[in-house]
């Protein structure tokens, strides 16, 4: 595909009205990163003022309201809060029982609702996945009828990244475990690979989980608990079974077959939960397109805005302010909007901003957006997301998750080496990115999709930065205004993304899924 003149001309337009200085962009991230908004946190007040301050910026932006009131989406949920001083974990081994600690050895996870009690024998199910497309079943042979499952993360070497990312969904996850006649499971991270350490996840664990408010929205019905215990705690929960969590970390790092067994110990938990409701926010509007047919297709730019509220106080600071994540992401959108406004630049499809809520409780916003679109389905054509994109140092290369997967891929090369920018396949596919933010909501109805963030290349400096940034800041309140971000780069990556959505919403056909990608299934009916 080439472009034509005229194409390359609006992209320049936009580009020139853009501040290259990223200041524009800095000013968002100030605003919604601000103690102000104390986290915006899914349904809470600071999460409602957030919105109503995007809101506000793409009507000044002249663009049209596309939510259900105005710009504004409502969304419902259910919420569910553990008490833990009603709640309790234990093994029985050997007819005696040991009580575990939660939040030190084992965290109940927030995903599944769990029963009142639960008391079922353990077996361990190597990473826990069955995957038709390569004959692997990590089941094959074992007793599992009514047992609880034990796994580590990770998946086998041949599969390939989305594929592993897939299958590690929660909700093929959820699928797998209950064909397997499975009713709870224990998750051990790979220590390695571990984003978060243990400390903060444990320190986080007071968050209320959530789920949509509408029927059937429960990936995990059926499944009476879930379990993430702490892995350099991992040989107690193995212990009698003759297997070391030393052992099967070495075969998981050197990709050879991990072990399945039986482990020879009852999980006693009981768990005491809190039920609740609240709404909160999406936000939607349009750049309306210029042609009299393809104007009613739309291209998707979006981010999500909520982040995990107000903890405890680490060093006097309660306040998880998501600056990276994600008010630099909603930045984006808004920076692309205003970019727009300046250059008024006609496009074929039409552009539709979207800002999505809940997606750190399991890209929920986004799950109810595209159930339940605000314009019509089969038009929405592709979705650009962004989702920390971590402008932590200058923008040379961009790493893309689903570069290869659709024409999307295509569109980011091409507009890429206009730019002199690199684009690149994810260098840590094992991270599983590609499902774990709001696109994925887009590929599951069938629609191409694809996240992009600043790249480095393994062994680099920025790798170790980035990293760095993950351990010391990712979910924590040390992610706020005050932490070196590079506003050039971010400048740049706004350009890259407006420059992105003037050539698919310009392009003669609509995106598509390239013929050997997994998830062109979804797109059966397109
Ligand atoms: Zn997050």
């Amino acid at each position: 595909m080439t472009l034509r003149p005229a194409i390359v001309l609006l992209a320049f337009a936009v580009v020139a009205a853009a501040a290259p200085d990223g200041a524009r962009w800095w000013s968002y991230v100030e605003f919604l990163a601000s103690d102000k908004l104390e986290g915006r946190n899914t349904g809470s007040e600071g999460h409602r003022k957030a919105a109503e301050f995007v809101a506000s910026e793409f009507e000044r932006d002249g663009l049209r309201p596309a939510g259900e009131q105005g710009y504004i989406q409502p969304v419902k949920f259910r919420t569910l809060q553990l008490d833990e001083t009603k709640s309790s974990l234990a093994l029985v081994r050997d007819g005696r029982e040991q009580k575990y600690e939660l939040g030190e050895e084992a965290i109940i996870g927030s995903r599944v609702d769990p029963a009142p009690e639960v008391e079922a024998g353990l077996v361990f199910v190597g990473y826990g996945l069955k995957v038709p497309e390569i004959g692997y079943d990590d089941f094959a042979g074992l007793e599992t009828r009514g047992k609880i499952a034990v796994y580590v993360a990770g998946a086998p070497p041949n599969l390939s990244g989305p594929l592993a990312s897939h299958y590690q969904s929660g909700a093929e996850r959820a699928k797998t475990l209950r064909a397997a006649g499975i009713i709870g499971a224990i998750s051990l991270a790979n220590p390695r690979r571990m984003d978060i350490p243990w400390l903060r996840q444990a320190g986080n664990r007071g968050q209320a989980a959530m789920v949509l408010a509408a029927p059937g929205a429960s990936d995990t019905e059926g499944s009476k608990i879930g379990i993430v215990w702490n892995p350099a705690r991992a040989d107690d929960l193995l212990a009698g079974s003759g297997h070391t969590f030393a052992e099967i970390l070495e075969a998981v790092d050197a990709g050879k077959p991990v072990p399945h067994f039986a482990i020879p110990s009852t999980l006693k938990a009981r768990t005491s939960v809190t039920r609740s409701e609240l709404t909160s926010q999406n936000i939607a509007a349009v750049y309306p397109g210029s042609d009299p047919v393809l104007k009613n297709e739309y291209v998707v730019l979006s981010a999500h805005i909520d982040h995990l509220g107000v903890g405890k106080p680490v060093n006097g600071d309660a306040i998880f302010n998501g600056a990276m994540d994600n008010a630099a992401g909603v930045a984006t959108v808004l920076d692309t909007a205003a970019n727009l406004k300046a250059a008024r630049p006609r496009v074929k499809r039409s552009i539709l901003f979207l800002i999505v809520t809940g997606e750190e409780k399991g890209l929920l916003g986004s799950r109810y957006f595209a159930e339940n679109p605000t314009v019509p389905a089969d038009k929405i054509v592709a979705n650009v997301n962004t989702d920390m994109f971590l402008p932590l140092y200058p923008l040379k290369r961009v790493t893309v998750y689903g570069l290869d997967e659709s024409t999307l891929g295509d569109d980011v090369r091409a507009v890429t080496k206009e730019m002199g920018i690199i684009p690149q396949l994810d260098p840590d596919p094992e991270r599983n990115s590609f499902i774990r933010s709001d696109q994925y909501s887009f590929i599951l109805h069938g629609i191409p999709a694809l996240a992009m963030k600043d790249g480095y290349v393994k062994g680099a400096p920025e790798e170790k930065i980035f990293k760095t940034w993950l351990t010391e800041r990712y979910h924590s309140v040390r992610d706020d205004l005050n932490q070196p971000v590079d506003k050039t780069a971010a400048a740049t990556f706004d350009e890259l993304a407006a420059r992105l959505l003037e050539r698919v919403a310009n392009e003669r056909t609509r995106p598509a899924w390239k013929n050997d990608s997994f998830f062109r299934r979804y797109a059966s009916n397109n």
